[in-house]
C-alpha cells in the first residue's frame, strides 16, 4: 500500500492496521460499483479507501454533516480545539476534510456529501459495493445507519463497521450492536474483525 500523503498528519481515529484493511478490502471489492462511507471527519479513512478506489477507477461517496459527533463537542471527551467552528459553539471538520482530499490528489475519486446520513439515504438510489459505517455513536445513529444503508449494498458486497467492541469493558455498545444484528439476522456473514474494524459480507 502506497498512500499519497503522510497519513499521520491527518486527524482521525483509524488505527494503521484498520486503515490498511480498509485499503485492502476496498481494492479487492470496490471494482464495479462505487462505495460509501458514513462519517468523514477529517478524511483519514477516506484517504485509505480513496487510494484504493482510484486504482480501480471508482468513486467513494463520503457523507458527513461535519459538525462532529456527540463526544466531539466542546467540553466533551473527544473535543479538539483546532476544529472549533466560526461561532465557537461547535466544530466544523469540512475544511479539514476538503484539504485532506486535495493534498492527496483524490478529488476526482472522493465525492463529499454534506448532510445527515438518513436524509441522504432517503433520496439514494444507487447500489454500492461497500458501505463503511463510522458515524455517530449513539444507539439511534448507529441503528439508523445500518437500517437505512444495508439495502444499497449489493449481494456479496461489504459492510464495514468501525469501533466494534465485543467486550463492553473496551468501549461503547452501538457499533457492536449493529454488527451483531447483521449477523444474528443472517443478513451478513463475518469475514474478520481487525482491531475494532468489523468486516461483513452481504448474503
Ligand atoms: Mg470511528
Amino acid at each position: 500500500m502506497k498512500l499519497p500523503i503522510n497519513i499521520d498528519q491527518i486527524k482521525g481515529f483509524i488505527d494503521p492496521d484498520e486503515g490498511e484493511a480498509l485499503y485492502r478490502y476496498s481494492l479487492a471489492n470496490c471494482k464495479d460499483k462505487p462505495c460509501l462511507e458514513i462519517g468523514s471527519y477529517c478524511g483519514k479513512s477516506s484517504v485509505y479507501i480513496g487510494t484504493a478506489v482510484k486504482i480501480n477507477n471508482q468513486i467513494l461517496y463520503s457523507i458527513d454533516h461535519h459538525k462532529g459527533s456527540e463526544e466531539q463537542q466542546p467540553g466533551e471527551e473527544y473535543f479538539d480545539p483546532d476544529l472549533i467552528n466560526q461561532n465557537g459553539d461547535g466544530i466544523d471538520t469540512y475544511p479539514f476534510f476538503l484539504n485532506t482530499i486535495k493534498i492527496s490528489k483524490l478529488e476526482d475519486h472522493i465525492k463529499p456529501i454534506l448532510g445527515d446520513s438518513v436524509e441522504v439515504a432517503q433520496k439514494w438510489n444507487q447500489m454500492l459495493s461497500m458501505v463503511f459505517i463510522d458515524g455517530g455513536h449513539s444507539e439511534e445513529s448507529a441503528q439508523n445507519d445500518y437500517k437505512f444503508w444495508k439495502k444499497f449494498i449489493e449481494p456479496g458486497g461489504l459492510l464495514i463497521i468501525h469501533d466494534v467492541f465485543p467486550n463492553p469493558k473496551d468501549g461503547g455498545r452501538p457499533p457492536y450492536n449493529i454488527y451483531k444484528k447483521a449477523l444474528d439476522r443472517k443478513e451478513f456473514e463475518e469475514i474478520e474483525l481487525i482491531k475494532t474494524l468489523g468486516i461483513l459480507k452481504k448474503i
